[in-house]
């Protein structure tokens, strides 16, 4: 038997479906239905994890055109009626609107829901939510490590979590039942799942995510400060490592500005960390320590085949 049990009889279109097994939450409600909200819902669409499928957003050109693309079962125009009989609640807001979104739909949930987030850091997110949740309702912080330089739901697409991580960091009050349906739903999309305590979370991912993006934003950034004439060389020229930074600076300013303000501790410590290391390797070409640069580059190669091999595994 799967995750879910099996009923012995679901109605439906008055037959008796003895073989449907029951979905692990009867109702989904989709707060902010964006690149991953509406993959989400997508991927949980097929999968059987979720019966009924509702969403919110904030603008009314996003809640039509998710209507027009049918993502969901239903569109609600206001949080809290999204989320009236959900037992399952998704927040994929940008992290800035977080403290508004609780606060909006804590009138509409029911005891026994179980509230979760997609959100790209964690401590500022716990601290912003939890409070506006009432008694009896179980947060569960997430974070899929999966995801596109592009917005929207019209970015979105079920296959956008396969075989990709996903970090859940629980505190010491989190419900222990409420943590495993979470862990459940997204293994149901495809991906790997760890928890991980959330000051943690936001340690690794500085490093792995926020400062690559920073130093990528700053680096394009250099570009648009050179003479006209060199600017157009370089559109011209890029090449590879130019080229892929540019994909990585096309993200989404609102997203980044509230990962970097969210987590600014660690990003401020691991970017201390990175620009000790780019002194030292100006050092190196001042000096023309040419062993010392071999040394280092042969390390950096060494990381990205442990990457690919981890992927491989
Ligand atoms: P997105 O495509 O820009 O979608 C954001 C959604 O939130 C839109 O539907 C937007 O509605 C809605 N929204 C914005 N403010 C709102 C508010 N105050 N109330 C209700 N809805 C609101 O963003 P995304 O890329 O899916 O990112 C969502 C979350 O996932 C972020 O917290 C991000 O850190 C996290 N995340 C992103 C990635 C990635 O690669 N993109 C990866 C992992 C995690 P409107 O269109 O109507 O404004």
């Amino acid at each position: 038997m799967g995750w879910a049990g099996r009923t012995g009889c679901r109605h439906r279109g008055g037959r008796c479906d003895m073989s449907r097994p029951e979905p692990l939450f009867s109702r989904v409600a989709y707060i902010g239905c964006g690149l991953i909200n509406s993959s989400l819902a997508r991927a949980l669409a097929a999968s059987g994890v979720a019966g009924h499928q509702v969403a919110f957003a904030r603008t009314r050109a996003t809640r039509d055109r998710v209507r027009e693309l049918g993502i969901v079962d239903t569109v609600a125009d206001a949080p809290d009626a999204a989320v009236e009989g959900a037992d399952l609640v998704v927040i994929g807001t940008p992290v800035s609107a977080y403290g508004e979104v609780a606060a909006a739909i804590a009138p509409g949930l029911r005891p026994g829901a179980v509230v979760t987030d997609v959100g790209s850091v964690k401590t500022s997110v716990i601290r912003v939510v939890e409070p506006h949740l009432p008694d009896g309702v179980h947060f569960v912080p997430g974070h899929p490590i999966a995801g596109t330089e592009k917005s929207g739901p019209d970015a979105g697409f079920a296959e956008l979590f396969h075989s990709r991580w996903c970090v859940l960091t629980p505190t010491p009050e989190t419900d222990g039942a409420a943590v495993a349906k979470v862990r459940r739903m997204w293994e149901a999309v495809g991906m790997q799942v760890d928890e991980m305590d959330p000051e943690h979370h936001d340690r690794v991912l500085a490093i792995t995510s926020h400062v690559p993006h920073l130093i990528a934003f700053s680096i394009v950034g250099t570009v648009t400060l050179l003479e006209e004439h060199l600017q157009a060389e370089v559109m011209k020229y890029a090449a590879g490592g130019f080229r892929d930074f540019t994909r990585i600076a096309a993200s989404d300013p609102q997203m980044w500005r509230d990962i970097f303000l969210s987590n600014k501790d660690a990003v401020l410590e691991m970017v201390a960390r990175a620009t000790e290391d780019l002194a030292s390797l100006q050092r190196l070409i001042r000096h023309e320590d040419g062993d010392a640069l071999i040394q280092l580059i042969t390390r950096t190669r060494e990381i990205r085949q442990g990457v690919i091999a981890f992927e491989q595994d």
